[in-house]
């Protein structure tokens, strides 16, 4: 939903220019209309309807009527913005943050979280049966799959344990904070309430102490400036922090005085470490990391399992879902000890680990090598030796395990958003294991990777959906799927 076709039709020239391709659409940019908003997009703006067109309206939510003003009109969509609210939702609710409007990190605040759970399980459904084409999705009433509830959180709030903030420049010198909505701005904040609040200090420390030391911000446009993000991280088991500075190029002046300012004020801090990006990419992190001061891990548990997470390595943000996430991965994996079980896109061995409990043997791939490292120490530390682990692309690997007579009961995978690569898709129909377990944190590629599954000879049994990030669009789900 790029606004890159869409055209202001408010000048002259551009306006007769561009009617002919609007031919039909009834509003103009500058009209102020009233529409009722009957459904959410996952960036949580309202779909209005006018007289047949949809117009995103930003923060409004279904069954509910707006006045808005047409800021941008397109072909088959435009957008507007609210100016009245004439008829409210009952489940609106006042975002308890004081920034929610400006800063684009949360979308649903605006919405009670009981509805939030709601509407989330309504998307995965939506997902599944139209891009999925399955029949019969429901909550098991029919034959078809089951999408469960989703597993909300008692306390929806303060969860995350990692933060990673953009470093820009204000008035008075070095900010941190967020990208303003819909704009490369940098807004200073000190304060997120999603956040644990042992990070919110420790980053107010980390930007306060490069204050001190007149450490410049780096600057998007003219590619100058030091400090990129601010990376931090909480284990709340163990009450750890790592910090993270992202530099753009390898020389900080004054590093051990930045270092000590920030032990002093921070005593949980076990790591402080540099990782270097020189490139013009918003891709957080480049490709050297080294230790400044301390270790170069810090260490967490989830449900009796140990884990070090080095810098760059990928750990679920929401300790608290996360082990009802990687519990019912292990409970739809159904393991009775005997099983070999594959786990694809295993980042630092987490719910490889967890499957190891239950398996004869599992092996875990995964492309970034530092976190193939950071398993392979998680294994030890936990004394797991029915682990393997092996660095590289699951649809590169996998094919290479088969051939060499690697035969899996149990494939799970968990890829990034874009879903599993066809040609992993198609090495697991090749392999035919009796059991698949899909973890996924976006439900579009998930119901087109299912679709696929279900082509190739598996019937897709039940969904649980589970709020690993409250007030932001974002679902995960775990699926589990059995060879028919
Ligand atoms: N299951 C892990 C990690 C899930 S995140 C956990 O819950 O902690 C997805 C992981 O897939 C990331 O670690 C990412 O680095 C990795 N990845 C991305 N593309 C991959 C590919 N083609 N092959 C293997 N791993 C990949």
């Amino acid at each position: 939903m790029s606004g890159r076709n869409h055209r202001n039709v408010r000048g002259r020239k551009r306006g007769l220019e561009v009617s002919a391709s609007l031919q039909g659409v009834p509003v103009i940019v500058g009209q102020i209309v009233q529409c009722e908003i009957v459904g959410l997009t996952h960036q949580g703006e309202g779909v209005g309807r006018y007289e047949g067109y949809t117009l995103f309206v930003h923060e409004a939510l279904p069954g509910e009527i707006v006045r808005a003003e047409v800021v941008s009109v397109g072909k088959t969509y435009g957008r507007a913005r609210m100016i009245e609210l004439v008829a409210r939702s009952a489940e609106r609710v006042d975002a308890p943050c004081s920034i929610y409007e400006a800063c684009g990190g949360c979308q649903l605040q605006h919405l009670s979280y009981e509805a939030q759970l709601r509407w989330k399980r309504q998307q995965v459904v939506d997902s599944l049966q139209r891009i999925g084409k399955l029949q019969d999705v429901g909550d098991g009433e029919g034959e078809g799959v089951i999408v469960h509830p989703v597993i909300g959180m008692d306390d929806p709030w303060r969860y995350r344990n990692k933060a990673q903030v953009p470093i820009g420049s204000g008035e008075a010198g070095l900010i941190g904070g967020f990208y303003e909505l819909g704009s490369n701005e940098i807004v200073d904040m000190d304060r997120c309430l999603i956040q644990q609040e042992p990070n919110e200090e420790l980053v107010r420390i980390v930007k306060e102490a490069a204050r001190m030391l007149d450490i410049s911000a780096y600057n998007r446009e003219t590619g100058r400036g030091l400090l990129r993000h601010v990376v931090v991280r909480h284990a709340v088991t163990t009450g750890q922090q790592m910090v993270v500075l992202v530099t753009n190029g390898h020389d900080i002046p004054l590093a051990q005085e930045w270092v000590s300012l920030i032990r002093e004020r921070a005593p949980h801090v076990v790591s402080i470490c540099q990782n270097v990006n020189t490139a013009a990419t918003s891709v957080v992190f480049g490709d050297t990391t080294r230790v400044l001061w301390g270790e170069e891990v810090i260490y967490d548990e989830i449900d009796g399992l140990q884990f070090a997470i080095s810098a760059r390595s990928f750990f679920q943000v929401n300790p608290v879902q996360t082990e009802k996430l990687y519990s019912t991965a292990v409970e739809y994996a159904n393991l009775t000890g005997e099983e070999t079980v594959v786990d694809a896109y295993c980042g630092i061995g987490t719910i490889t680990l967890f499957l190891a409990r239950y398996a004869r043997r599992v092996y875990g791939v995964e492309i970034i090598p530092e976190a193939i490292e950071d398993a392979r120490r998680n294994a030890l530390l936990n004394g797991i030796t029915n682990a393997e682990f092996e660095v590289g692309a699951a649809e590169v690997v996998m094919p290479r395990w088969q051939s060499q007579g690697i035969d899996p009961d149990v494939i799970v995978v968990d890829p990034p958003r874009k879903g599993c690569d066809p040609a992993l898709i198609a090495t697991m129909l090749e392999l035919w294991p009796a059991r698949i377990v899909y973890v996924s944190c976006d439900p579009a590629t998930l119901a087109r990777d299912l679709r696929l599954l279900a082509d190739g000879g598996y019937r897709v049994v039940e969904v649980q959906p589970v709020d690993m990030f409250p007030h932001t669009g974002h679902v995960e789900c775990c699926v589990s799927l059995v060879r028919k």
